[in-house]
């Protein structure tokens, strides 16, 4: 487990505190006094020691799958939520795409309250659009609302029928609900287990067409300008798409877009050796796609960064590159591939004239993980201010590790990164009176 404290007073001392919410970026302690940041800890504080750590609000990642109820066998709230706190985020949004799928207020209300029971972090579920995730009869989006619903997707699939996505929209914008798409058409995609092109037809492996991905874009941005209903493009993989949600944004239309990590580092080119853990849907694109994610972070088209977690046995990913399951885990990579995506590595190509290393600077990277994607859920994002309840994390950004999937918490280990070496890394969570700390344990003072 975790190594999972109490205390009454916590001093953190000597970090840099990054807020994107504050602006605030300086090396200063931060003061906890039961649950609460404080001007000074009462009495006798328990000291965490952040010297050359980063203090930030939070994590929060709006995409991930927890799988359960009934897929236990791939991940557990619990086990998916350690994931969740080991990987530095403190708030996700889970996905309906369980058995039963999150389409009735019971099923929400038993996700938020087993994931209270467990209490490694705050867990929002998001409920399907139509019922069973079938795409035909929409579900009860008030009373699924009602019941702590953070937003509406069928994510796994798309909903394709033209009728019932217009309904949606109709009743999504009634009620301010968030529309989440998993944006692909089967009829365009089907049979498809990577991305379509020069790598597919070399590997000899049938290809993924992305119109599959940018017509459904397409066709939902339409039904944002006729129904004003917020709507939110779900893993965002092609150049083509982030342009369409670019033009809608100058619109001025509530469309909001999210990246996986994954389509950050890695081209189609992973696929070469037909390993399962490097195929997801939408599936890894070439180099120019990837170049055209990091610029969407980087020029706002694209709001926050996601994982897309998705957790499956080792038994199912063994069926081989043509079979297995769509997906990877992604959140105890999350922080360390995102650092490298947009700190650490040169650009593929230079993104503006002169430019050598790097694209973005740590504020930035953490406010695509902070006020980014509480800016879609329209949530407040945690702050590193007196008055506030403590919702931190604790980030290394300098100390090289290596990735083994056999250390991760999360009972998934399809991960394409394993043997990476990677610098930076969340390393604890503070939240109220409780701190979780990665083992080797960040020292005390
Ligand atoms: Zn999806």
């Amino acid at each position: 487990m975790l190594n999972t404290t109490h205390h009454d007073a916590i001093v953190v001392r000597g970090g840099r505190v990054i807020d994107p919410t504050t602006g605030r970026d300086g090396i200063v302690d931060v003061a906890i006094d039961d649950g609460v940041i404080a001007q000074e800890p009462h009495g006798n504080a328990f000291v965490l020691d952040a010297t050359g750590l980063i203090v930030c609000p939070g994590l929060m990642d709006i995409h991930v799958h927890l799988r359960e109820p009934g897929q236990a066998h791939k991940e557990t709230i619990e086990t998916g939520t350690a994931a969740v706190a080991a990987g530095g985020f403190t708030f996700v949004a889970c996905m309906p795409n369980t058995q039963p799928a999150l389409d009735t207020p019971d099923v929400i209300r038993w996700v938020i309250a087993r994931a209270d029971e467990v209490n490694h972090c705050a867990v929002a579920p998001v409920a399907a659009i139509t019922q069973g995730r079938r795409g035909r009869e929409l579900t009860d989006f008030a009373a699924l609302k009602a019941a702590g619903a953070a937003a509406f997707s069928d994510d796994g699939t798309g909903v394709e029928d033209d009728a019932v996505m217009r309904s949606a929209f109709e009743r999504a914008s009634k009620l301010d609900a968030l529309l989440i798409q998993h944006c692909e058409y089967r009829a365009i995609s089907a049979g498809g287990v990577m991305h379509l092109g020069e790598v597919s037809r070399r590997l000899g492996l049938p290809g993924l067409d992305p119109r599959s991905e940018e017509a459904m874009i397409e066709r939902d941005i339409d039904l944002c300008r006729r129904t004003g209903a917020r709507y939110h493009v779900a893993h965002i993989s092609t150049a083509k798409a982030i342009e369409l949600v670019r033009g809608a944004k100058r619109e001025g239309l509530p469309v909001t877009a999210e990246v996986c990590t994954h389509h950050l580092v890695l081209t189609d080119e992973a696929c070469s050796e037909a390993d399962p853990d490097t195929k997801m849907h939408p599936p890894l694109r070439p180099q120019a796609d990837v170049e055209a994610c990091r610029r969407g972070l980087l020029d706002g088209t694209i709001d926050c960064i996601v994982t897309d977690h998705a957790p499956h046995s080792a038994e199912e990913k063994a069926a081989g590159f043509l079979k297995a399951p769509a997906g990877i885990v992604g959140l105890e990579t999350a922080v360390g591939i995102a650092a490298r995506a947009m700190i650490d590595d040169p650009p593929l190509s230079p993104l503006c004239k002169g430019e050598r290393r790097g694209v973005a600077d740590w504020p930035q990277l953490i406010a695509w993980f902070t006020t980014g994607p509480a800016r879609v859920l329209r949530r407040r994002a945690a702050a590193v201010d007196v008055g506030a309840r403590a919702d931190l994390t604790l980030i290394d950004p300098r100390s090289p590790w290596v990735v083994n999937p056999s250390e991760f918490y999360s009972k998934g280990r399809n991960t394409p990164f394993e043997g990476w070496t990677l610098t930076a890394r969340s390393v604890a969570t503070i939240r109220g009176r409780r701190i979780r700390r990665l083992a080797p344990v960040v020292g005390t003072a």
